[in-house]
């Protein structure tokens, strides 16, 4: 995997894809500069070693050129936390790109216009994509976020630079989790999966089948496990045409000697509300009318124990509706229990999607290994895909 270490950027212009797609106010002001301060280890990175940055970005979904979603509107904020003036050019490609390119010297910072102001970006097209690599010597990708789409500069630009391409920091990072977690991990190896529904994780369970050594399924896509084995579910959420599926997943789990846990219990509720009734039932009595909104204190216990025991865990998904504070505990003991058994030595990545949210409201997150910053990419990586952001510099 080449990485920023494996390349010489001395009076080199790095041509960047970084992910600033950052959330605005309406005075156009960054409310969340996540994403650029987990750039800014790459972008420091180049410039120590003596080089340029030429950084590319998409913001929000322009159709054409729309100046609500010119990039022009993060760059003072992006100069504060990179600690350099960023230059900022009207357009990515072109001749006024081409000249701010040109002019920058070691050291700089030239941030280019949204990339998508140009429909090519997203169509991949190999002409654009040649022109944004007519802008610098080296190409850099650091934006996790699209890494799954084959856009101009995410994967089509790469062919251009047979050589000189590699790995940012923080998708060299996330690929390095991964991997840890799937192909080089330290047993036993835990999988919690939760979220709402079954279908949307199957392919992660096909693909996990093989490399774990324990797998604990929670949330919503419970439902329709215990329901296929003839539990009562009351109202709580089904998949009904998945029942088949679910169990085919408990056979193929059995034959690999995957141990599966399923919750014991359950806190139920009378309705999908944050003041409804509730009352802690078995997993497969939830009478009529009630319905399962997250798990229970015995099945807590029971998750902490196989988590505590872990050496190497991945969790997606929550294990109940925990933007409702009443149903938030079980996530919440879940990801204390992963955090407890992370200080113990475990390695645990926590990835795609609303774990990644709950983590970070409930102030997990920092006692997490590593929390994946791309949502439907760290999903097709947890699914076994390369994504073709990836596979463009592997080539
Ligand atoms: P996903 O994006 O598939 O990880 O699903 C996350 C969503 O699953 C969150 O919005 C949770 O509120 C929801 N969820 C978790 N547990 C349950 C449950 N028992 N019933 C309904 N929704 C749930």
């Amino acid at each position: 995997m080449k990485t920023l270490a494996d390349i010489n950027f001395e009076d080199k212009k790095a041509v960047i894809r970084v992910d600033f797609n950052v959330p605005l106010n309406d005075e156009f002001q960054v409310t969340d500069t996540t994403r650029i301060e987990a750039a800014k280890p790459t972008i420091i990175h180049i410039l120590e070693a003596g080089g340029s940055c030429i950084l590319m970005s998409h913001l929000g979904r322009p159709s054409g050129r729309q100046e609500e979603f010119s990039l022009r509107h993060i760059v003072d904020t992006a100069s504060d936390i990179l600690g350099v003036n960023v230059k900022f050019v009207n357009d990515c490609i072109g001749a006024e790109a081409e000249a701010a390119a040109a002019d920058l010297k070691p050291g700089e910072i030239l941030l280019l216009e949204n990339l998508r102001f140009h429909a090519e970006e997203k169509s991949g097209d190999a002409e654009f994509a040649k022109a944004l690599a007519g802008l610098g010597d080296i190409y850099v990708n650091d934006a996790f976020g699209t890494a799954h789409r084959a856009h101009a500069s995410t994967a089509v630009i790469a062919q251009y630079f047979p050589e000189l391409k590699c790995f940012g920091n923080l998708l060299a990072k996330e690929i390095e989790s991964v991997d840890k977690v799937l192909n080089n991990s330290e047993k036993p190896v835990t999988a919690i999966l939760g979220g709402a529904k079954v279908s949307s994780k199957i392919t992660i369970i096909e693909n996990i089948l093989d490399k774990v050594d324990h797998l604990i399924i929670g949330g919503g896509m419970t439902f329709t496990f215990i329901k296929a084995q003839g539990g009562s579910i009351g109202e709580s959420l089904v998949e009904d045409d998945k029942m088949e599926l679910a169990l085919e997943i408990l056979k193929q789990a059995e034959a690999k000697g995957v141990a599966v846990h399923l919750p014991s219990d359950v806190l139920a509720a009378d309705g999908f509300a944050n003041d409804a009734q509730t009352q802690i039932c078995p997993i497969d009595a939830i009478p009529d009318q009630w319905m399962g909104l997250d798990a229970g204190p015995s099945t807590r216990e029971a998750f902490a124990n196989v988590i505590a025991q872990s050496k190497t865990i991945l969790w997606n998904g929550p294990v109940g509706v925990f933007e409702m504070e009443s149903f938030a505990n079980g996530t919440i003991s879940l990801g204390n229990a992963i955090v407890d058994a992370t200080e113990n030595g475990a390695f645990s990545l926590v990835g795609g999607g609303d774990s990644v949210a709950a983590a970070k409201q409930f102030g997990l997150a920092k006692g997490m290994s590593y929390v994946s910053t791309g949502g439907g990419a760290m999903l097709e990586m947890l699914e076994g895909k390369t994504l073709p952001g990836v596979a463009a510099i592997l080539d």
